[in-house]
């Protein structure tokens, strides 16, 4: 973009302290969210924002947010501005975002999420707070309690709204957004406007302002992309073999893999490949909904300053995170839902710096990678298999492995003789192999049998 056409900061009519946090932050200019929210926040408008991460949406509604609070005081238990988030770490890093952009005023803040005290924030609301930041169920935990009052929210910010529908917190929010005065600015932001989105913004917001930002095109052209078509091999092997993959993958890109995130689908999947990883010598560590608090922040306080190179994470812990600077991403699965591949890749190739992503497809996954590429419409470019098909070598197996997987190869020598299927390895009275179920049929088939015989 030709910069003298670009809006600067102080055209923005944001408070001169703001401005400075920011010059010490050091932006140059506003983002395209940044330069269509910030303005018609600062009348007092109602916002839509359709971003996802990595576009400056956060500063878009905090940096309008301390101008407007700049004035004005907090009144015992009533905060002035709610932000709603549908993770602790989004709603963490919100916070963070507050205390760098309002770091030469004096606003006060209270974060309600998991894994933090009650007690102190307690006493914080009790004082009164400019910003409450807040997931909706620890919200509504104190609310109900007594120990809060909505009706003094001027602002209120709802963020990241597609995944609070994802989540199943649309019912919270619509709660919370009937506890807070109708005369309240709304600014609402989601990556994607699903109907249900659409019908919470028609029914809470009032003539928004809609900056629209156009969805990956400004990450995409930073990130390369590329897709391995993984083809298991034999069924026992098969994760192994990925998890082989996968740090092929890794080595290939040698120094050029500062640090990455990897993606898998489930939970117990992003333990079993850091664990792997570990064990084959890799700087890794797991992230996700499980681990308790204090262990995500040290994971993740790791992988920003450095000290850890590949953090394995699941998309719900993984939203919202804050690292400027990851040079690869990548799916050990294909997530199930396209928008989520573009929040994952979107990890990487930030503020225009260069990145990879590079995704493991298994012969199941391929229906979702053809969503993927009718939602970003564009082919991802095939990669080879660095790990060539006959060369299953296994992963050196722990000595319990050992002993099953001795197991295995026994029972598939007796493989030619014997029925495949649960009931293989049994055999009758007379010992002769067992078919299906033998002799022990259950009524209803022996019923229907003997009625077709006598029929
Ligand atoms: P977000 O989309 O809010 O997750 O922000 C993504 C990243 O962009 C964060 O690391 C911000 O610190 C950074 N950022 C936000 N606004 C700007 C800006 N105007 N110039 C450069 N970086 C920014």
């Amino acid at each position: 973009m030709n910069r003298t056409y670009m809006t600067k900061f102080n055209e923005l009519n944001l408070n001169p302290k703001v401005l400075k946090a920011i010059e010490e932050a050091g932006y140059e200019s506003p983002t395209p969210i940044q330069e269509g929210a910030i303005p018609a926040a600062l009348e007092g408008r109602d916002v839509l924002g359709i971003a996802q991460t990595g576009t400056g949406k956060t500063a878009s509604f905090t940096l309008p947010m301390i101008t407007l609070l700049a004035r004005g005081r907090a009144r015992a238990r009533m905060p002035r501005s709610l932000v709603l988030c549908p993770t602790r770490e989004l709603a963490a890093q919100v916070a963070e975002n507050f205390d760098t952009y309002a770091k030469h005023l004096k606003l006060t803040k209270a974060l309600l999420i998991g894994g933090v005290s009650f007690k102190e924030q307690d006493a914080l609301i009790d004082r009164g707070v400019d910003v409450l930041i807040a997931t909706p169920g620890r919200l509504l935990d104190h609310f109900e309690r007594g120990k809060l009052l909505l009706t003094g929210v001027q602002i209120m910010v709802v963020d990241e709204a597609d995944r609070m529908l994802d989540m199943g917190f649309i019912p919270d929010i619509e709660r919370i957004f009937s506890l807070t005065p109708f005369t309240r600015q709304t600014l609402f932001f989601s990556a994607t406007m699903a109907p249900e989105i659409e019908r919470i913004t028609d029914t809470f917001l009032s003539a928004p302002t809609r900056v629209e930002v156009a969805r990956q095109a400004t990450a995409s052209e930073t990130i390369e992309q590329g897709v391995v078509m993984f083809k298991g091999g034999r069924r026992d092997r098969e994760a192994s073999q990925k998890r082989k993959t996968l740090r092929a993958l890794i080595d290939a890109e040698g120094d050029k893999c500062t640090n990455a995130i990897i993606f898998c689908n489930r939970k117990t999947d992003v333990d079993i490949c850091a664990k792997s990883l570990k064990k084959y010598g890799y700087d890794a560590a797991a992230i996700h909904g499980d681990l308790d608090q204090s262990q995500r922040m040290k994971t993740l306080d790791g992988f920003r300053d450095g000290t850890l190179r590949l953090l394995v994470a699941s998309d719900v812990a993984a939203r919202g995170l804050d690292v400027p600077s990851v040079s690869h991403v990548f799916n050990f699965d294909v997530p199930g839902h396209p928008e989520d591949y573009v929040h994952r890749i979107g990890r990487t190739g930030r503020a225009g710096r260069e990145g990879k992503a590079i995704t493991i497809c298994s012969g199941r996954d391929e229906k979702a990678l053809t969503a993927i590429e009718s939602l970003i419409q564009k082919e991802i470019p095939r990669i080879d298999n660095p790990v060539k098909a006959d060369e299953p070598k296994p992963e050196a197996p722990k000595p319990e492995k050992k002993a099953r997987e001795s197991e295995s190869r026994k029972s598939e020598s007796r493989k030619d003789r014997e029925p495949k299927g649960r009931g293989r390895g049994r055999r009758d009275d007379n010992g002769r192999p067992v078919v299906g179920m033998g002799d022990h049929l259950p009524n209803f088939i022996a019923l229907s049998f003997d009625e077709r015989r006598a029929g």
